[in-house]
């Protein structure tokens, strides 16, 4: 798949060749030109579906704008720009379209080529790429450091390295439990420091400062040449597979094992991580094998990954209002528990929700691994 979102070769593109007014490169501009406007996508968004319902919100209006923004036809506008990433980056729509376009793509592909182009993001989702550089706290409410939550007999050295992210400062507790999880099974260590994760950084459009950090990443990881690295974020551990590292997430050891619960077990409906798609496949397998008929399933028309705390900045009641709609749904489904597989959207919906009366409670993934396992 190329950054313009499709799969279809490249052709060229009549309307803006020779045209010095238009906005974006020719490859997405080409892509957003081939949207046929049939909508399908519109009916696999979660904004669209669960808060929105208009045409406001969509993809289909946000490509469509895109697409009469991009060739110059109508302006900028702090409108368009905040509308724009009010997409979560769920990628619910990937594979929704008939004519083979991928609308998360040529959202972000959008959000890229306007920040390329000097226009600025919502001025919450501009701090991020300063924030996460400096390691400062990315989420609302308190926040520990890595020496206040790390287990003091962690070793530094070792054959797998653990690492964390900015999540682990909201919620230490699924940062102690996936090392929990993790550290029964293998040799497992820390490094002294570790860079900044910049996945959400590349969703927020700003493409460079996610390469520089997971150059960093990658450089670190050279150096200690651990046997693999073990993420207690799914997406940071499929996102490392795929520069060819050995990365896993503490469900890929345990999903193996076929375990099954030794407490009483909860009712439990996941939300998966839509940039981690096969460790959401694999902890459906593990939870089914773990709970089995406790096990409800995933949410069907819902996902959260940290595009979900980009949405937040810029548009806050649309990431409440989808949490407190997609735990309506977890007790519909009969749910005692939501768990998220993404631990930055569990530690994101624990402090929006904070306070609000929901029947279903929400945890993280290896939090209750490990309190059912244990
Ligand atoms: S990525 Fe998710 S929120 Fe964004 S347009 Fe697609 S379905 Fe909607
Ligand atoms: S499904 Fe494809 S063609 Fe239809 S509106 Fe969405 S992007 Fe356009």
């Amino acid at each position: 798949m190329g950054s313009n979102g499709s799969d279809e070769p490249r052709e060229d593109y009549p309307i803006a060749r020779g045209r010095s007014l238009t906005l974006f490169s020719e490859d997405l501009l080409y892509a957003l030109s081939r949207c046929i406007g049939c909508g399908n996508c519109n009916t696999f968004c979660q904004v669209f579906f669960l808060v929105d319902q208009r045409e406001k919100l969509s993809p289909r209006a946000w490509i469509r704008t895109s697409s009469m923004v991009g060739l110059g036809q109508v302006k900028v506008s702090v409108e368009y720009i905040e509308s724009l990433y009010a997409c979560t980056q769920c990628s619910l729509c990937r594979n929704s379209c008939p004519v083979g376009l991928d609308p998360f793509a040529l959202i972000m592909s959008s959000r890229k080529e306007l920040i390329d182009q000097g226009y600025v993001p919502p001025i919450e989702v501009a701090a991020l790429p300063e924030e996460v550089v400096e390691g400062s706290p990315l989420l609302p409410g308190p926040h520990w450091e890595r020496n206040k939550w790390l287990p003091r007999d962690m070793p530094r050295s070792g054959r797998y390295l653990f690492i964390s992210g900015a999540w682990a400062r909201s919620a230490p507790d699924s940062a102690v439990a996936s090392i929990e999880l993790a550290r029964r099974r293998l040799d497992l260590f820390v490094a002294d420091r570790e860079p900044e994760c910049g996945l959400i950084l590349r969703l927020a459009g700003y493409l460079d400062q996610y390469r520089e950090l997971t150059g960093e990443m990658l450089a670190l990881i050279e150096d200690l040449s651990p046997v693999g690295v073990v993420s207690g974020c799914p997406a940071r551990a499929e996102s490392l597979r795929e520069l060819g590292v050995n990365a896993l997430h503490p469900v890929d050891l345990l999903v193996e094992e076929s375990p099954s619960a030794r407490r009483k077990k909860p009712k439990v409906a996941l939300i998966p991580d839509p940039l981690a798609r096969s460790t959401s496949k694999a902890a459906e397998e593990l939870l089914q094998s773990v709970l089995g008929p406790e096990f409800l399933g995933s949410l069907p028309r819902f996902s959260a990954s940290c595009g979900h705390l980009i949405t937040f900045r810029s548009n806050p009641d649309i990431v409440r209002s989808l949490f407190l709609t997609a735990l309506k749904e977890a007790e519909y489904m009969g749910a005692s528990e939501a768990v998220f597989l993404n631990p930055l959207a569990f530690a994101l919906a624990r402090e929006i929700l904070r306070g609000e009366r929901v029947r279903v409670k929400i945890s993280e993934l290896s939090q209750t691994l490990l309190k059912v396992l244990s």
